[in-house]
């Protein structure tokens, strides 16, 4: 809006500017070379006017007698012509004076006896008084009409028109028509109170060609008797001089070759504008204002559209074209439009918008640099706290290996000095001027490629896979990691399809959909790749809301490690339990038997407690092996929680009643349900609520809370007892760690129970948190789907 607001102010501008221009002398010399070469290119016409020239021309004078002739020749040819019928005689010729007594009555005579005669009057200036020299009173009969014949050349001296009434007289030409009784199609009189007013209008006389293009009857011929009979029938005649040298010539649009023209030819042409009603019309300075205001628009809306070498093409053609319009217009509807004006705005227009984009590009250019210079500096590297030389030589001793470190950092350093130098050089150059700009946006772009390949370089030297894809799931960049893997494709399909025909897992499209909607990222270690062989920690993390990108940690040799020691661990244990459980029997049956002594039994007493304590221990150890390993089946069922809770409120019912802890299950659960397996879940929520027991001092409150909704099943473990530090709530679920406080040490255990209760909720696809505060209690929250 502002850009079109901007535009047609600065159209009128120039187009208001350009037609102020177009009134100075030189320009409107130039508009009327464009009137006559637009008229000339329209062509000469074929003259459909009865006009006919009776020419006082050089052969006349040469056989008659030089100029002036007396009077009585002049009676002759007015009688002749009148002998053939003519529609009016109009003499171009100032008769204001007397002659020969009998000349002038022969003349007199001869005018008197024609039907119509048109004589002229002509605007002379003596000691710059203006006068008409009119024909002498004899002449002045009633049917003779009088007309004027001053011409009204341009200030360059050439005729374009007449002027339709001049002081008392209309135009010789519009007289002529008048006495052959012809309207002119336009009113140049109107009447007001009974008498006649003229109105003085410029007549554009629209040429018929050059000199000779009307008819010529050389005098001669007339008073000698040699016109046919019908030559002058119906015809406007017109008698002038056209012999060269008279005074009475004029330039013409058609006088290309400096020939000009006679008053009678220039009075015959405007006879044939006003017949053929085409009397040329000149656009209002409005109408030129208004076209040249849209065309300075149309060259700016060019200008946006097709900038660069389309639009100086199409500028250029313009200009062309707007002569040819002017041609036809001049050809078709004898209308002038005067295109000077537009080559003017086409020469202005141009080279002025090409210097405001200049201009405006040189001020962007600026901005762009400052913001550049801000983001890009030389001077933005973190400094140096120590003598890097220094500390390379003191830590590592003389060898090859820290002759090599230290000549790459010296060829490091050496770099970085080299492009401190440039920018401070670049900086304090004192002119910013278009060169300067020009290295300046040189030197930024060498640092934005230097800065891209550092990028690509550090992409490329890590070892883990990286796969970046758009929203769309476009992959736009794998790291040469990438190439290593089966399934690696240069140009790869849909990136969730792509992952998983990497690894050997499906729903990546859902990952997908977590991640850019949540902007979390999404985890999971050991899954096998394709191979089968090696195992990846794989993460999809969101690059904000334009990506998504996949990385691979290969993990192969700690899955490995991991199946060895769960492997062994099993294996050991099984080893353990069977001697575990001789000795326990062995134990039972010296003491059942009452096979040994007092003190013997004290340790027997002692040996059947640590064996069962290091059952315990080897039991819960399965446990989580046996879940970890995926040999135990997750049986997953629908049962109703209520018994399972009522169940848990059993077992750890006494055990809370020895420290005066109460249970509080939840009010009523209405026969709600869980999908799961029952025992694994029972024993998890036991584990919890145990542990509320265990690490609360007495006469607490432990509540067991159970919620339903979000399509999860949610159970709370509250309790009031010591509370776990922030920073440790994480590593409580690790396997056999225990914290380190006095509550925790009075307290038997392992540190497997929190493990596998993320391992019994990690199975069923939920989880297990916990919010603490030290001093005043928990709440372990376990949540699995509905
Ligand atoms: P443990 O056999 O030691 O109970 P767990 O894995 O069940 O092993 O728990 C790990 C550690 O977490 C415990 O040693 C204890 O310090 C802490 N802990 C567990 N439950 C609670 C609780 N409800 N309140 C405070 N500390 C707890």
């Amino acid at each position: 809006m502002k850009h079109a607001v901007r535009a047609v102010a600065a159209s009128g501008f120039v187009a208001v500017a350009i037609l102020l221009l177009s009134w100075n002398t030189y320009f409107a010399q130039l508009n009327y070379a464009a009137y006559d070469f637009t008229l000339r290119l329209a062509g000469s016409i074929e003259p459909t006017s009865p006009t006919i020239i009776v020419a006082i021309d050089e052969e006349s004078l040469a056989r008659i007698s030089a100029w002036p002739w007396s009077r009585d020749k002049l009676a002759k040819i007015v009688e002749r012509v009148e002998s053939g019928n003519p529609k009016s005689i109009a003499i171009d010729l100032i008769l204001d004076d007397r002659t020969n007594e009998e000349h002038d009555r022969s003349l007199s005579d001869a005018i008197s006896k024609a039907r119509s005669v048109v004589l002229s009057a002509h605007l002379d200036t003596v000691d710059n008084e203006n006068y008409w020299r009119k024909p002498n009173e004899d002449l002045l009969q009633p049917s003779v009409r009088l007309g004027h014949v001053h011409a009204d050349p341009d200030f360059d001296g050439i005729t374009r028109r007449i002027i339709s009434a001049k002081g008392p007289f209309s135009a010789f030409a519009i007289e002529a028509l008048r006495g052959a009784g012809i309207r002119p199609s336009e009113e140049y009189e109107i009447r007001i109170d009974q008498a006649n007013v003229l109105l003085p209008r410029p007549i554009n006389i629209r040429y018929a060609g050059d000199n000779r293009t009307f008819t010529h009857v050389p005098a001669w011929k007339v008073l000698d008797g040699q016109t046919g009979a019908n030559d002058f029938k119906d015809k406007i005649v017109l008698i002038g001089m056209t012999a060269q040298g008279i005074p009475d010539q004029w330039f013409t649009p058609f006088a290309e070759f400096g020939q000009r023209m006679s008053g009678v030819e220039i009075h015959a042409n405007a006879i044939e504008t006003l017949y053929a009603d085409r009397a040329i019309f000149e656009t209002s300075d409005l109408t030129t204002l208004a076209s040249l205001w849209l065309f300075v628009a149309l060259l700016i809306v060019m200008d946006r559209r097709f900038e660069g070498r389309r639009f100086y093409a199409a500028a250029v053609l313009s200009g062309p074209l707007l002569v040819a319009l002017s041609w036809l217009l001049m050809k078709y509807f004898n209308v002038w439009f005067p295109f000077p004006p537009f080559l003017a705005a086409i020469v202005f227009a141009v080279p002025a918008l090409e210097v405001t984009k200049l201009v405006r590009v040189n001020r962007d250019l600026d901005k762009k640099i400052e913001k550049l210079s801000g983001q890009i500096g030389g001077g933005h590297e973190r400094s140096l706290q120590w003598d890097a030389r220094e500390r390379i030589l003191s830590a590592v001793p003389a060898s090859p290996e820290r002759d090599a470190w230290l000549a790459i950092f010296d060829d490091h350093r050496s770099q970085s000095t080299h492009k401190k130098t440039q920018h401070k050089n670049l900086m304090r150059s004192p002119r910013h001027n278009a060169r300067w700009k020009l290295d300046a946006v040189d030197y930024f772009n060498e640092e934005l490629v230097r800065f891209l390949s550092f990028n690509n370089a550090i992409l490329a030297s890590i070892e883990d896979v990286i796969v970046v894809s758009d929203p769309a799931g476009r992959v736009v960049y794998q790291n040469p990691a990438t190439k290593r893997l089966e399934g690696y494709r240069e140009d790869p399909p849909f990136a969730p399809d792509y992952f998983s025909s990497l690894l050997n897992r499906a729903g990546f499209a859902a990952d997908f959909a977590k991640v850019l909607s949540q902007q979390e990222t999404v985890s999971e270690p050991f899954v096998a790749a394709k191979n089968g062989r090696d195992f990846f920690n794989i993460s999809i993390s969101p690059i904000s809301r334009i990506g998504v990108v996949l990385s691979m940690h290969n993990a192969t040799a700690q899955h490995e490690l991991n199946v060895a020691k769960n492997d062994m661990v099993s294996l050991v244990s099984h080893e353990l339990r069977t001697p575990l459980t001789s000795i326990r029997g062995y134990s039972d049956m010296l003491l059942k038997y009452n096979l040994v002594q007092d003190k013997g039994k004290e340790f027997l007493g002692t040996i059947i407690d640590e064996s069962a304590r290091l059952n315990q221990l080897i039991q819960s150890f399965l446990d989580i092996a046996y879940i970890e390993s995926g040999r135990q089946k997750v049986t997953k069922t629908d049962f109703e929680i209520a018994p399972v809770l009522k169940d848990i409120l059993n077992v750890a019912g006494p055990v809370a009643a020895e420290k005066g802890i109460t249970l509080e299950g939840p009010a009523n659960l209405d026969g709600m349900c869980a999908f799961g397996d029952r025992l694994l879940l029972n024993q998890a929520l036991t584990n919890l609520v145990t542990n509320a027991i265990k690490y609360s001092p007495i006469h607490t409150t432990v509540r067991i809370g159970v919620v339903n909704g979000g399509g999860r099943l949610r159970f709370d473990v509250a309790d009031q007892g010591f509370g776990i530090p922030t920073e440790e709530t994480s590593k409580i679920f690790e396997k056999f760690y225990r914290r380190g406080n006095k509550e925790t040490r009075q307290q038997s255990g392992f540190g497997l129970g929190l493990s596998f209760v993320k391992e019994v909720a990690a199975r069923h696809g939920g989880d297990v948190s916990v919010q603490s505060e030290v001093g005043k209690g928990s709440v372990f929250t376990l949540w699995i789907p509905l």
